[in-house]
């Protein structure tokens, strides 16, 4: 049964998961690069270590959700890296969202040490993390899996199992595939109805109820008309997924002409300043090129209006 764990990646994601486990009841250590984000955890009972390597002594279980490939490189291979202190027996989870191919080269190496290894990367954002209710898949040996599912069970509410290392990595991608072409499908749309003068609010009320509706649309339509882009899930860090998506869909020679749209434009946002900002700050780029900001409080202007104005002076019979 495992009792300790070392959670690794006290970002956003990280430190809802993090607090989690140690609500839950079990020994806790934590790690992070910047070791500032260590102290509520300390604060709360966790122990704090020093590296990589330190944080893995004497647990049964290793999480970690870190921000992209490098980052996961870093902390598994480097000198005082993750693999220089785990042992056999260890079981090491890793909840990032990187390429499939990243997670099969941690798998071969924690293997070559006795240890067993999971992708387990998650759907759902900040609050999901903060309340347990993320949505997760798994992938690796079954016993493995169900032997750390009741772990799994404190973090989200479902947990889906994909079989052989590798494939809940290449679904985290498929999914933020279509996550990607919804905010620029939601970006688009609002631009488009602000140009068209029409009642932002009202706009909202439809997209809530008809056959096309999606949380995602919703909270961060509600969002964007607020102007608020405060960081649940960072531009730059979906523009980092749209490129591993490119990477990944590229191996299999899988078409994304849509995706490739996507990442002109959220490497616009980035460049306007947008890259810390959340991820529905793509509009930015679209109301740049658009000469508009979608913001419900403005007033609207007229469709007539909007029409007319555009019509050329002379228009031919046909
Ligand atoms: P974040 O808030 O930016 O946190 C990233 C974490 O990685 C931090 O702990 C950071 O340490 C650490 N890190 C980055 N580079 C590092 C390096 N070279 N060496 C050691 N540590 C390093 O990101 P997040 O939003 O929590 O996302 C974490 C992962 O989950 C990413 O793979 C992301 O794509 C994925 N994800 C995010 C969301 C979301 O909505 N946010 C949803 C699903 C999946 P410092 O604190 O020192 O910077």
């Amino acid at each position: 049964m495992i009792k300790k764990i070392s959670y690794l990646g006290l970002g956003t994601m990280g430190s809802g998961m993090a607090s989690n486990l140690l609500k839950a009841g079990y020994k806790l250590t934590v790690w992070n690069r910047s070791a500032e984000k260590c102290v509520p955890f300390a604060r709360k009972g966790a122990r704090v270590a020093d590296t990589p390597a330190d944080a893995v002594r004497d647990v049964d279980l290793v999480m970690y959700s870190l921000s992209n490939d490098e980052a996961v490189e870093q902390v598994i291979f480097s000198g005082e890296g993750i693999l220089s202190g785990i042992k056999e027996g260890q079981i090491a989870i890793d909840m990032s969202t990187v390429l499939p191919a990243t997670s099969l080269r941690e798998q071969e190496a924690y293997a070559k040490r006795g240890v067993d290894f999971l992708d387990a990367p998650v759907f759902g954002s900040k609050q999901e993390s903060a309340e347990a209710k993320l949505w997760i898949m798994a992938a690796g040996s079954k016993a493995i899996f169900e032997k750390v599912r009741p772990v799994l069970a404190h973090l989200g509410q479902t947990v889906h199992y994909f079989g052989k290392n590798g494939n809940a990595a290449a679904m985290k991608l498929v999914g933020n595939l279509i996550v990607a072409l919804e905010m620029e499908a939601l970006a688009e749309g609002l631009v488009l109805a602000q140009k068209a003068g029409l009642d932002l609010n009202t706009v909202m009320e439809v997209v809530k109820v008809a056959d096309f509706r999606s949380p995602l649309l919703v909270s961060n339509g509600q969002n964007i008309f607020k102007r608020d882009f405060s960081t649940n899930f960072a531009l730059k860090l979906m523009l980092k997924d749209a490129g591993l998506i490119e990477k990944f869909a590229k191996s299999l020679e899988s078409p994304i002409p849509a995706l490739r749209v996507v990442e002109k434009n959220l490497a616009s946002a980035v460049d306007l300043g947008s890259g810390t900002e959340n991820a529905s700050a793509l509009i930015k780029a679209l109301e740049k090129e658009a000469g508009v900001e979608v913001n419900a409080r403005a007033a609207s202007k007229p469709i007539r209006a909007a029409i007319t104005q555009k019509r050329p002076a002379t228009v031919g019979r046909c």
